[in-house]
């Protein structure tokens, strides 16, 4: 049977289409999505680098991760991610992590380990000792010279990241200003 030109084109085209769909034509890809993943508890989260806030899913197996990738379904990112965003599962998975907390005395050479109520309790201390150290509840306005009641403390910022959603954005804008200060940023603008 004779091929004509046209019909040589249009096969050639389907076995391409074919393969891209496939792979190389009757073999399984081992990197393909349900092979890969197999067995494996797959949960979402975001980013927690920056305010673009791209959608990751977090693989793990025996509460343990072992695989982070973009979210393909997120709407931001679309299963893309950057460099450090690609990065993610070494931020988890590193034998040089911090876990604990390790605290230097002031003067001290050395770090000791401490508990996490340990902590707390001192940086509740501390945001209180300064709060109050430096709380201001009136001023003179240079401008018109007259005292104003300003209620606040200039002895500290408070400090927002990425990984905070609205709600958490939300308190950490109240607390702020239930202590007084007025100086609140973003990580992502600077
Ligand atoms: S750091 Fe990169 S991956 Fe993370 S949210 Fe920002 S752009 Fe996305």
């Amino acid at each position: 049977m004779g091929m004509s030109r046209r019909d040589f084109l249009r096969g050639g085209a389907l076995a391409a289409a074919g393969v891209a769909l496939t792979g190389r034509p009757g073999e399984a890809s081992a990197d393909a999505p349900q092979t890969r993943i197999k067995g494996l508890k797959s949960s979402t989260t975001i980013c927690p680098y920056c305010a673009v806030g791209c959608g990751l899913l977090v693989h793990t197996k025996d509460g343990k991760i072992v695989n982070i990738e973009g979210d393909p379904q997120h709407p931001i990112n679309h299963g893309s991610l950057c460099s450090k965003g690609s990065s993610l599962f070494q931020v988890a998975v590193n034998e040089n992590r911090l876990q604990k907390v390790m605290y230097r005395a002031p003067g001290s050479d050395k770090f000791e380990e401490k508990s996490w109520d340990w902590a707390m309790d001192r940086i509740a201390l501390r945001l209180k000792e300064t709060r109050d150290k430096n709380f201001k509840a009136k001023e003179i306005n240079k401008k018109d010279n007259k005292e104003y009641v300003v209620n606040r403390t200039e002895g500290m910022a408070f400090f927002g990241g990425a990984g905070l959603d609205n709600e958490e954005c939300y308190l950490w804008s109240k607390f702020s200003r239930a202590m007084g200060v007025g100086m609140l940023e973003h990580q992502a603008r600077l």
